[in-house]
């Protein structure tokens, strides 16, 4: 199932290799060059995952605004001073979200061109 193989971080070809080389807290964004199932390689060409930051975005614009709607209500600070807030306090979800982007735009980039 696709869904679970983009969740699980699993090669969009073959659902079965890993992309990464290791969980979020200990190897962040290293990733494996190939599938090691199906010898998929997953870095196409140099500069391939700055699609990814368009997932970056799209995924980030959600909780920010619910963040700075919660500061804003919750809070007697000026609004520019929530929008900062908002996002000091959206930093620790970088991480996941940068890595999860790049999967989603793994499984895109495969979806409209395989191979
Ligand atoms: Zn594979």
């Amino acid at each position: 199932m696709q869904i679970q193989a983009i969740v699980r971080e699993l090669c969009p070809r073959c659902h079965t290799g890993k992309i990464f080389r290791g969980p979020l807290w200990r190897t962040y964004l290293a990733m494996h060059e190939r599938c090691a199932e199906c010898g998929l390689k997953y870095d196409r060409e140099p500069g391939y995952f700055l699609g990814a930051m368009y997932f970056s975005y799209m995924l980030s614009i959600p909780p920010v605004m619910a963040l700075v709607l919660l500061l804003w209500w919750l809070t007697p600070w000026r609004f520019d001073l929530v929008i900062v807030a908002a996002f000091v306090a959206y930093l620790p979800l970088v991480p996941a979200v940068t890595r999860f982007a790049r999967v989603l735009w793994l499984y895109l980039d495969r979806h409209f061109d395989p191979d």
